[in-house]
């Protein structure tokens, strides 16, 4: 049985109040969608490091509360932000969005889950490294991991991305 209220007081010591949204006014931007599809979304919780992921994770567990996750949130036609199931607390991971390691010699980079397309396509050019990477045609402000998950259909286990040469 999930304890929310117990859930959202560990969360906010863990990641601050202003890192765990419960009003309804900010709820209703993660709800909205082109669908017109609705739903009950009891918190949303913006982490911004590799261990407040995996804190919250563990106080999600501890409290049998049912995460949603979602990396930019532009998941146009299929729901946006919103979960498949009610009651889902929300963790948006859009902030995430640091370039973690780029290895030119074996062609790959590791990046967070909020990095976008503009935002390695940018990096990329910008320190004149000789790569591509398969992109979508879904936009620069969308992200590579959420568009992997949805159209390329890897494993959400893998976080490092191949580049290519050209
Ligand atoms: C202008 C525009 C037009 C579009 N037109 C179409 C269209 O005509 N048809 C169509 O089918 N799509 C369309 N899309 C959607 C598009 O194809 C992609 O689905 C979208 O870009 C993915 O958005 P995102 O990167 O923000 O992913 P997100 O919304 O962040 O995530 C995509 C999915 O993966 C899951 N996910 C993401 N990250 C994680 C994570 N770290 N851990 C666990 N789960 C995760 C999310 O829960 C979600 O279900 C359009 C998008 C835009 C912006």
């Amino acid at each position: 049985m999930p304890n929310y209220s117990s859930a959202l007081q560990e969360w906010k010591q863990t990641l601050g109040e202003g890192n765990v949204i419960c009003d309804t006014e900010s709820i209703g931007f993660y709800t909205q969608n082109v669908g017109g599809l609705e739903g009950k979304i009891p918190a949303v919780i913006k982490p911004h490091s590799l261990e407040e992921v995996q804190q919250l994770i563990l106080i999600a567990n501890r409290y049998e509360t049912p995460l949603w996750a979602f990396s930019t949130g532009r998941n146009w036609g299929l729901g946006s932000r919103l979960p498949v199931k009610d009651d889902c607390v929300v963790v948006d991971l859009h902030e995430m969005n640091r370039i973690r390691e780029i290895n030119t010699l074996h062609g790959y980079v590791v990046i967070e889950p909020g990095v976008t397309q503009g935002l390695l396509w940018d990096y990329l050019n910008e320190n004149n490294l000789p790569f591509v990477f398969d992109a979508t045609g879904s936009g620069r402000d969308t992200s590579i991991i959420g568009n992997q998950l949805i159209k390329l259909r890897k494993s959400s286990q893998d976080t490092a991305l191949r580049l290519l040469s050209h």
